[in-house]
């Protein structure tokens, strides 16, 4: 069910239900990391773990060459701001490609990609968007944001 009230982003921050879902509406000011070359992490199926993406990676496991045996996914973050409050939510897999509308791969070989990416981004930071954050808990973290589409 989706949620239908705007909540700002101190209320989720706050919100102790753990997963819960939002509806934000807030401008995107940052992302982290900085390099778009890193926004997409080659996924080792053999070690069923995410590597650092490189122009040639592989896995620092295994050494398996991933590049030819990779699957690529989306992870990152965008810094919210609603004017009151900030809230990092990452963005990651389907839900980034969706949210970006262009496929996951290897951002350092693929520069049309690449450009496609960077002029997305340059059209969102700054800009105000409508949003579904859900809260989630990653391994031992305290509760972290996640932007779903
Ligand atoms: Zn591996």
């Amino acid at each position: 069910m989706l949620p239908d009230q705007l909540k700002p982003l101190a209320a989720v921050r706050q919100s102790t239900r753990i997963p819960n879902r939002f509806r934000c509406r807030a401008e995107i000011i940052d992302h982290r990391p900085s390099f778009l070359e890193d926004f997409c992490r080659p996924f080792c199926s053999m070690c069923n773990e995410s590597c650092p993406p490189r122009p040639e990676p592989r896995c620092p496991s295994c050494n398996l060459e991933l590049d030819r045996n990779a699957q690529y996914i989306y992870m990152f973050s965008v810094l919210l701001d609603d004017g009151r409050d900030q809230l990092e939510v990452v963005l990651h897999g389907p839900d980034a490609e969706a949210f970006l509308d262009i496929p996951a791969c290897n951002l350092y070989k693929d520069v049309t990609q690449r450009e496609r990416l960077r002029m997305k981004l340059l059209g969102l930071v700054g800009t105000r968007i409508e949003c579904q954050v859900e809260s989630y808990r990653a391994f031992h973290e305290a509760k972290r944001f996640r932007l779903i589409a």
